[in-house]
């Protein structure tokens, strides 16, 4: 196994205190270590948001790119050199908005690589703007009066666009991420994860208690080969105010 700290840096991430983002951090070099992967082979790939910053602090390659174009550039390093391993990552505000259409298309492509969108529920790099992903009725700089819009649902969105392995995941669950990501990264084709992040600063309302209490964990019970019950499974959240982790469907 790769030591983790071959991918360290002496450089300190500026998240703020308390921010999610450490936890997917720290996520995804135990990831790395485990599936045993090189610095020199591995490629990680982002676009603009507080979340896009993860590349500067992993001793990989990394590439930072334009708001919610991490995939068409991840994909392209792929076609070109099949041998790396390759990992896309997005924010809710970067992959759900800006990059909606890279996503969609991503996920039918199914091109053999993973794409973890960090989930925080808000724009955070500038400064608490409601993003595709907040509740209706948010309040924020840009929605004084509340968000009138219906949050976007990627985990049904990927299933029905055609991704071939799709899950959700908490930042505040080091281990159980850690599961989800390798097996993400190793699957044979496109794989999303959407990681549910904690912004504690522009989005405290939904903090690391709010969803210590409201995730829980697909079990058994659930088919993951079964498409249908995967979307009912995607679409419980709509209806219920609580978070499923696990892997809703694989191909
Ligand atoms: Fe993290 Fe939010 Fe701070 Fe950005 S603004 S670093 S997402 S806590």
């Amino acid at each position: 196994m790769t030591e983790l700290k071959t991918f360290n840096r002496t450089e300190i991430p500026n998240w703020c205190p308390g921010c999610g983002n450490f936890g997917i951090i720290a996520g995804v070099k135990k990831t790395l270590a485990e599936l045993d992967f090189k610095p020199e082979n591995t490629v990680l790939v982002s676009g603009v948001g507080c979340f896009a910053k993860l590349p500067y602090w992993v001793k990989v390659n990394g590439f930072v790119g334009l708001h919610g174009r991490s995939l068409p550039v991840a994909q392209g390093i792929k076609l070109a050199n099949q041998n790396l391993n390759v990992i896309a990552f997005g924010g809710d505000g970067d992959g759900y908005g800006e990059g909606g259409n890279h996503f969609t298309h991503a996920c039918r492509r199914n091109i053999n690589m993973a794409y973890f969108v960090h989930n925080n529920g808000v724009f955070g790099l500038t400064t608490g703007q409601y993003s595709p992903a907040s509740e209706k009725g948010r309040k924020s700089k840009s929605s004084p009066l509340g968000s009138t819009e219906k949050p976007v649902n990627p985990l049904a969105l990927a299933i029905s666009a055609g991704a071939t392995f799709v899950a959700r995941t908490y930042a505040g669950n080091l281990k159980e991420m850690v599961e989800i990501m390798k097996k993400a990264i190793l699957h044979d084709g496109f794989a999303f994860v959407d990681i549910i992040q904690p912004c504690v600063t522009f989005n405290p309302q939904h903090s690391f208690d709010y969803y210590n209490d409201k995730v829980y964990y697909l079990d058994d019970k659930h088919d993951s080969n079964n498409k249908l019950q995967a979307l009912e499974k995607a679409l419980e959240w709509e209806q219920e105010e609580k978070f499923a982790c696990g892997i809703f469907y694989q191909e």
